[in-house]
């Protein structure tokens, strides 16, 4: 089923998010993971696509194996950046062949070395948004939105011109980066009203786990505000279990929060870990995630 069809419930979708792993072991627990995680019965999970080559055959595999094996309705993460015409053709016939219905449309990074050339017949999300409803107008489209500004945007009305213009290609709902405080989502779908987006946004919230993840966070979503109350909460915490247990307080009270809200879908960004999510869920009462009141 596509995303868009789910959304139309009119209820929260809670959906996870998992990368394909590097090593032997890391597939091991990512299995678990998605065992432990299924039980939950989540509205979609999402499979993201390696930037720069290096895990984009794996993603293909993992959703493969996800559709055979498992009920699970997926999205799969797709970036275009470097991409030829020819070549996205092929990886999108061979999603659809696979019976994918969705895929999150993405630009992906650009190469950290600005003299690094990366001729691309795709330079910005919205070009594979458009190539998608030509080549396979049946299949469900997602973008990525910001509430916080991506890192290279220089103006934040602009911003919003250029996610419209991603919608207006063709995309059917936005998926967020992470953000801490639930007012800076609620202030970015006002913000994409005014603009006149009118397609769902799904809040995406990643629980800290401990220290390191802090700062990875930090590196990943440059533009991240990290709250001084979170931050308060980490620094009291005495060990690694009691950052993670302070972390994922804090973002079952966004979840709450979020649902309270009647916001249209919550995406968990579980970096292949199912305890966080497991307790959130738990802590909430939450048994079914396909659709939660
Ligand atoms: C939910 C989510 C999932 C993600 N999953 C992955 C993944 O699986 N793999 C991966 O590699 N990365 C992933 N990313 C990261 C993403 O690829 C990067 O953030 C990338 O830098 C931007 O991608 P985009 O799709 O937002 O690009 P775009 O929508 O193309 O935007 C990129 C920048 O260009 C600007 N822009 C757009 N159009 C114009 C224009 N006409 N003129 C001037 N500026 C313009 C935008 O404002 C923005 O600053 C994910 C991000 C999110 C939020």
């Amino acid at each position: 089923m596509r995303v868009k069809d789910l959304l139309a419930a009119g209820k929260t979708a809670v959906s996870f998010e998992f990368f394909p792993p590097k090593s032997l072991r890391g597939w091991e627990k990512l299995y678990g993971t998605i065992a432990d995680l299924s039980q939950l019965q989540p509205a979609y999970v999402s499979v993201t696509y390696g930037a720069g080559g290096s895990t984009r055959d794996q993603t293909h595999d993992l959703i493969t194996r996800l559709r055979k094996e498992t009920a699970l309705e997926i999205v799969a993460h797709l970036t275009c950046v470097g991409h030829s015409k020819d070549e996205m053709s092929r990886i999108l016939d061979m999603y659809a062949e696979s019976g994918v219905e969705n895929i999150l449309a993405l630009r992906g990074d650009l190469p950290q070395d600005p003299t690094e050339s990366h001729p691309t017949d795709f330079p910005r999300a919205v070009d594979l948004v458009s190539f998608i409803r030509e080549k396979h107008p049946q299949i469900g489209v997602g973008v990525a939105g910001f509430p916080e500004g991506h890192p290279e945007s220089r103006n934040r009305l602009e911003e919003l011109t250029h996610l419209k213009e991603k919608v207006d290609a063709g995309a059917d709902y936005i998926v967020t980066q992470l953000f801490f405080d639930n007012r800076d989502y609620r202030d970015y779908v006002e913000r994409c009203t005014l603009a006149g987006i009118e397609v769902p946004v799904i809040a995406g919230v990643m629980p800290v786990t401990g220290r390191k993840n802090l700062a990875r966070m930090a590196e990943l979503a440059p533009r991240t505000r990290f709250p001084a109350g979170l931050l308060r909460a980490v620094n009291r915490a005495q060990s690694d279990e009691g950052v993670e247990r302070a972390g994922v307080h804090w973002a079952t009270e966004q979840v709450r929060d979020l649902l309270d809200q009647g916001a249209p879908g919550i995406h968990l960004y579980t970096l292949n870990n199912s305890a966080a999510s497991l307790r959130i869920a738990e802590s909430l009462g939450l048994e079914g995630l396909s659709s939660v009141s």
